[in-house]
């Protein structure tokens, strides 16, 4: 049996946890007693927090005064509904995502919630804790520092989020891939950290947390900025400035005054109701939320020209040339020569001219099993092309290689639609009338070509085995936005 010390005597721990349950059962908590000498360590631990017991790494006995003098609260972490349970950490209410087991602790059948347990297990008998203090907020004078320009596309979404900001209002940007989107949030970052607010930015994926966060210090120096995603360092901090994997919010609770979404179509908020419930339970209940995206949903598309939610649109690149239209190319049925171990002559003639020109280019297949058949065929002809799924293991070593032009081709499934921005590429998908390249797929693989002011151009062939209305909505998407671009004058004109 473990002994924690309480006061200058040992309890056992099981028995001060045991007060600490008893105790969540009683809400409203005590009135808070100001002459109660606090730990502001702990208190400050706890700031926009909501936190499991063994999250706290405090004495159990310290945590619990706190309770008794009114600092802190307990609130059930799994609360009965008329149809069933209620996790009050991730907003869970499928009957299926929970369970009951014989619980030592509470020495009844108690339910827990199997949605988010991998952040540690909310069972009926947990508390959840939350402080009832208000943060003290800093305030900067001029937090900014960058002295990049903006084209007039981003000067006008820039603006439009520093309105969000000041009217703590909703604001979606959607802004085509290369249009600059993290420059555009500097100003409005910049004017809530002079107003004493606290930012996050929330992604889905760790990747973006990890670019994000080297560049946001850099543009905010003099402002401590923590990046929290699984396995985080910075794990039990807080700061003005925060950058969080949507899934990390779970443990925040009415923390923030500014709520940026990044890429709020990405798999898997985008179908995932739980992170949607994390990004309200976080936020302050007087708060803006700026979305960004290249590729908002349809129902939010609907909803913009139905002029219900308040947008803005970046529909050119900061460098001023148009997005490259995809060309759609016919390739027979391409899985039955595969299986022959071949490619369709068109393909194979559009890679030989790239290896021929030393054009680095990526080609997205739909499937793994696909990738390893398509690599080992190309292979013959250059033993360098390499191919990278969502499970491999050396995925970073090979996207390292391939931006050092190691790997000419690059063989890949839709796990690299985003987020990788390597100059002078061009790009094809074989296989476009797969389920699995949507409109919002196709607009992002795309995307990733001609980013670069020195080469704003280059090829976008879809190969395909009969066309497929989300290829077409691709390609009219990104013409639509082109043509939108030309009429707002925002193309270069030469
Ligand atoms: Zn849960």
């Amino acid at each position: 049996m473990r002994f924690i010390t309480a006061g200058n005597q040992l309890i056992p721990e099981q028995l001060a946890k045991e007060r600490v349950r008893e105790a969540a059962k009683h809400i409203p908590s005590p009135v808070i007693n100001p002459h109660f000498s606090f730990s502001a360590e702990l208190l400050s631990f706890l700031e926009g927090k909501q936190l499991l017991l063994d999250e706290l790494p405090f004495p159990i006995e310290l945590i619990h005064a706190h309770y008794e003098q009114g600092y802190i609260m307990y609130e059930k972490g799994i609360t009965k509904t008329e149809n069933g349970y209620h996790c009050q950490r991730c907003g869970n209410e499928e009957a299926h995502l929970f369970a009951s087991f014989f619980c030592a602790r509470c020495r009844q059948s108690c339910t827990y919630c199997r949605k988010c347990i991998t952040m540690g297990r909310v069972s009926e008998c947990t508390p959840l804790i939350v402080s009832r203090m208000l943060m003290e907020n800093t305030v900067y004078k001029q937090p900014l520092h960058w002295n990049g320009t903006f084209s007039s596309g981003q000067q006008y979404a820039a603006n439009a989020v520093v309105q969000a900001i000041d009217n703590a209002e909703q604001l979606l940007v959607w802004a085509v891939c290369g249009a600059g989107k993290t420059e555009v949030l500097f100003p409005g970052i910049n004017r809530a950290l002079q107003l004493g607010k606290r930012v996050c930015i929330a992604t889905p994926r760790t990747d973006v947390v990890l670019e994000l966060a080297p560049r946001m210090k850099r543009a905010f120096p003099n402002v401590p900025v923590i990046a929290l995603y699984g396995g985080s360092e910075d794990r039990g901090k807080s700061a003005p400035l925060t950058i969080a994997t949507t899934h990390q919010l779970l443990r925040f609770y009415k923390a923030f005054d500014v709520m940026i979404i990044d890429e709020v179509d990405a798999f898997p908020y985008s179908v995932e109701p739980m992170l949607q419930y994390a990004v309200e339970k976080a936020r302050k209940e007087t708060s803006s939320v700026i979305y960004l995206t290249a590729t908002p949903n349809e129902q939010w598309r609907k909803e913009v020209k139905q002029g219900k939610r308040n947008a803005v649109t970046i529909p050119a690149r900061y460098h001023g040339f148009p997005l490259p239209v995809p060309t759609f190319e016919w390739c027979g049925n391409w899985r039955k020569a595969v299986q022959k171990q071949f490619v369709p002559r068109n393909v194979l003639q559009w890679i030989k001219d790239r290896l021929f020109q030393r054009k680095p280019s990526l080609l997205f297949v739909p499937h793994i099993e696909l990738l390893e058949k398509i690599v080992l065929i190309l292979k013959r002809i250059d033993r360098n092309i390499e191919g990278v799924h969502a499970e491999d293991a050396e995925r970073k070593e090979k996207i390292a290689a391939f931006r050092n032009g190691d790997i000419p081709l690059l063989v890949t499934t839709t796990i690299l639609e985003r987020g990788v921005t390597v100059p002078n590429i061009d790009v094809a998908v074989l296989g476009a009338e797969d389920r699995i390249f949507t409109e919002g797929a196709l607009v992002q693989i795309a995307g990733r070509v001609g980013r670069s002011a020195q080469f704003p151009n280059g090829d976008v062939r879809f190969f395909h085995y009969g066309k497929t209305k989300e290829m077409l909505a691709a390609k009219q998407h990104i013409e639509r936005m082109n043509h939108e671009a030309a009429k707002r004058g925002l193309l270069k004109t030469t």
